[in-house]
């Protein structure tokens, strides 16, 4: 939706009175324009969820200020205006203008869209920064969208997870059998093949499901928004780490024709406001994480433990696998799993040596 804005009328008009004095530069920037848009964005996110619904809102908010109100955008909660997991379709079919949530949820639709989100056992959440904005992966990301008249940006991440809740010890692979868990992405196919029974749910959905024993572990995100769904009444067992999802990035998808219908600098806010918000989500998760952990840690129905490394192990291994396939049945998938492979390749021997010994050496 778009309207002519009859002040903004006004201001354009001031404003091509200051170009003719200067001449040049004023054609191109778009500064002027007098024309404003009111979307509507659809997320997958419990309406103002901690860090990841409030980063929709967050997002809508900053571009109205740095707009000037040029660019009024609502934010839905998962369910108010289309399903939580029906972000993608209403954005492409251009039902709404703007989504947010996770690529890893079109899987099935999309299915190279998971390398944008997380691979088991891939990159954190610096890491993919770096794939994404400067070594070619914001390329690959775009293109893959392309046909489903789509522009991704993305938009937040929530650094290394929690393996999750756990209402079963898990002590060796034999506990993985036939555990039921709340599980996306990939993470849930390496689970089926190591015995378990993946779920997709929405995170509206996890408490009720872990409380009534329909799943009997899930994982979420971490303790900040793990102890705002009070996962931790629902099961004894806190695993680590999130050998699922190592810093899942998160993304705004934008209906072609709406991105189209913005001027330059409109582009520009949105752009520069959707990459302050993973930064910004990083310092909130940081934060958040710290104090919520503080909490779990003094709670005596909570035990928080490693997963065994013979669990990691075989999970690892069998990622291998899924990977493997995937890029071995899909051209999409073995175009941008190349180039993930490639430069996380490169990125964990840094990470190797400076974020992993630092840390190390910072506990001796
Ligand atoms: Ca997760």
């Amino acid at each position: 939706m778009k309207r002519r804005d009859f002040v903004g009328g006004l201001a354009a008009a001031a404003g091509l009175a200051a170009c003719a004095q200067e001449e040049n530069d004023c054609q191109d920037t778009g500064a002027t324009s007098a024309e404003t848009f009111e979307w509507s964005c659809v997320t997958s996110w419990p309406p103002k969820f901690p860090g990841l619904g409030m980063a929709p809102e967050n997002l809508a908010t900053r571009i109205e200020a740095a707009s000037g109100g040029r660019l009024k955008i609502r934010v839905y909660g998962g369910g108010e205006l289309v399903p939580a997991l029906e972000v993608f379709d209403a954005v492409s079919r251009g039902t709404v203008e703007m989504g947010h949530g996770a690529s890893y949820y079109h899987k099935g639709k999309v299915d190279a869209a998971q390398f944008f989100t997380a691979i088991p056992f891939g990159m954190t959440n610096m890491e993919l920064n770096g794939w994404l904005y400067y070594g070619g992966g914001l390329e690959l990301y775009r293109e893959l969208y392309e046909p489903f008249n789509l522009v991704p940006l993305p938009t937040g991440n929530t650094g290394v997870q929690m393996g999750g809740w756990f209402n079963r010890e898990i002590n060796s692979i034999d506990d993985l059998k036939g555990l039921k868990m709340r599980i996306p992405g990939l993470g849930g196919e390496v689970l089926r093949r190591a015995g378990g029974t993946p779920v997709t749910l929405p995170g509206a959905e996890i408490f009720t499901a872990l409380q009534t024993g329909a799943i009997d572990a899930t994982e979420w995100v971490g303790p900040y928004n793990d102890a705002s769904f009070g996962l931790h009444k629902a099961a004894r067992y806190y695993y680590y780490p999130g050998w699922q999802e190592p810093g899942p990035g998160l993304e705004t998808i934008i209906n072609t024709t709406a991105w189209e219908s913005l001027p330059p600098d409109l582009q520009e806010i949105v752009n520069v406001t959707a990459q302050a918000i993973t930064t910004d989500m990083a310092a909130e998760y940081t934060h958040g994480n710290a104090m919520s952990l503080t909490q779990l840690e003094a709670d005596p129905n909570v035990e928080i433990r490693p997963f065994p490394d013979e669990v990691l192990r075989l999970l690892r291994s069998i990622t291998k696998e899924v990977v493997d396939e995937l890029m071995a049945a899909d051209p999409a998938s073995a175009k941008i799993g190349k180039a993930y492979f490639e430069f996380l390749e490169k990125a964990s021997a840094n990470s190797r040596l400076s974020e992993l010994a630092f840390l190390r050496a910072r506990d001796l």
